[in-house]
């Protein structure tokens, strides 16, 4: 199924309505060699598990580290808020809870950030500070250090391994480190350099105070996607399971053209179910509710995609705050169907596609279902359904693209 995405794709239905009709044909060709021997409904059936449990997965990420080495910033970072943002995590104070504070991200609450307790203390004791932050809880951990190398954080990095889990070491600041090294030396400076030099001193410490392989990042929670952020999000790409994978890419922020992407070609691969799904419900035997559930679903699903890709009202209204640009702007270069539009967008092909199986004349909007059978019904919905997401996918990830570049101008 798959393998869709490919007979779908960059087709505009506005400027090529005949090449988005040809490539639903294709989808429903697909569909009726798939399911000739029935099992739709079973399929619509796990389809509909699977985004089920996409909904219910959690990730919880504990972010641990001496006080004032970046965690806060590191954890409003991800979440796409800056420090003024409601709801941010305070920057630049001195902790004094012993308790982890929970952090959910704005847009995806089952993905949480634990902002633990700082490390500093002298009389650090990695078993004992794990457990009392309840270490079982977390996912992985992110292990955030700034300026200074500290046996605490080979310390704890240790006994996380000990218990079985993954951490990962998160070197904030790196932009003031480069700064300072420029100020120094500023005939001998090479920025690669000075990385490396800052990359190796922290994995030899970590390696010669027992740390198995640690994986060290350098990051500026000014600006992700410079350094070594990329990298994090891929390692973590691969090392998470596969549904915590998908939750955590989507719930990034936009921080380069590559991410929107990604989230894109994720996405993608959802389609199908999604679509399936709309299918079935279509091969219910009362049509008027069925078609208003089926359109339920695509517009839930595309109202999802604007918060996936940091399109919704409230993820706007952030980035106009964090880019010192009137929101205005940044909506003036959003292309895709919002609101009452997408409503009646999505409506009125699918009211095509349903007038199609009413009146068996097929040929005369997709002209190629010779007999309309209930498999055949739900075979054209799927088209449709899968066609209309696609081209929407499309369109809102090249909003994104233009947001992101506007709020950077
Ligand atoms: P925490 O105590 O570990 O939670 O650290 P905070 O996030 O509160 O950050 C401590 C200070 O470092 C604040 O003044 C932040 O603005 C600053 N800071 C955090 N991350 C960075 C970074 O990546 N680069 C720079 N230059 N400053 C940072
Ligand atoms: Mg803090």
């Amino acid at each position: 199924m798959e393998s869709l995405s490919a007979l779908t794709k960059g087709i505009d239905i506005e400027s090529d309505p005949k090449g988005f009709f040809n490539a639903a044909l294709k989808v429903h060709e697909k569909f009726m060699e798939l399911f000739k021997d029935g099992g739709q409904a079973e399929a619509a059936a796990k389809a509909r598990e699977d985004l089920e449990s996409l909904e219910n997965t959690k990730l919880n990420i504990a972010v641990t580290g001496e006080t004032g080495s970046g965690k806060s910033s590191f954890i409003n970072a991800l979440r796409g808020l800056g420090a003024e943002d409601q709801g941010a995590a305070q920057t630049g104070v001195i902790e004094t809870t012993t308790k982890p504070m929970a952090y959910p991200h704005p847009s995806y609450p089952n993905v949480i950030l634990w902002d633990l307790p700082g490390i500093g203390a002298m009389d650090f004791r990695p078993e004992s500070y794990l457990q009392k932050v309840n270490f079982s809880r977390y996912d992985f951990f992110v292990i955030v250090a700034s300026e200074r190398f500290r046996s605490s954080h080979a310390n704890l990095a240790q006994e996380i391994q000990r218990m079985e889990k993954k951490f990962y070491f998160v070197r904030c600041k790196v932009d003031e480190d480069l700064a300072n090294a420029r100020r120094a030396h500023p005939q001998a400076y090479v920025e690669e350099n000075v990385l490396q030099r800052i990359r190796e001193h922290a994995r030899k410490c970590l390696r010669d105070q027992g740390a198995i392989d640690p994986q060290v990042f350098l990051l500026s929670n000014w600006d992700l996607d410079q350094y070594d952020f990329p990298l994090l999000e891929e390692t973590l790409e691969k090392d998470v399971p596969h549904l915590q994978r998908l939750v955590f890419l989507l719930s990034l922020p936009n921080f380069s053209p590559e991410i929107i992407e990604k989230k894109k070609s994720a996405l993608r691969g959802h389609l199908w179910k999604i679509s399936l799904v709309s299918a079935c419900i279509n091969v219910l035997p009362m049509r008027g509710v069925s078609l208003a559930c089926d359109v339920g679903l695509l517009l839930v699903s595309m109202i999802a995609f604007y918060k996936q890709f940091s399109l919704d009202d409230d993820s706007l209204a952030k980035l106009a705050r964090q880019a010192g640009k009137p929101v205005a702007e940044l909506k003036a270069v959003i292309v895709s169907p919002q609101g009452e539009d997408l409503i009646r967008d999505v409506l009125m092909k699918k009211i095509v596609q349903v007038g199609c199986s009413l009146t068996h004349s097929v040929e005369q909007c997709f002209y190629f279902v010779p007999v309309i059978s209930t498999l055949a019904a739900a075979g054209l919905s799927f088209a449709t359904s899968y066609s209309i997401l696609s081209n929407f996918l499309e369109k809102v990830a090249a909003d994104a693209q233009r947001v992101r570049k506007k709020a950077l101008e």
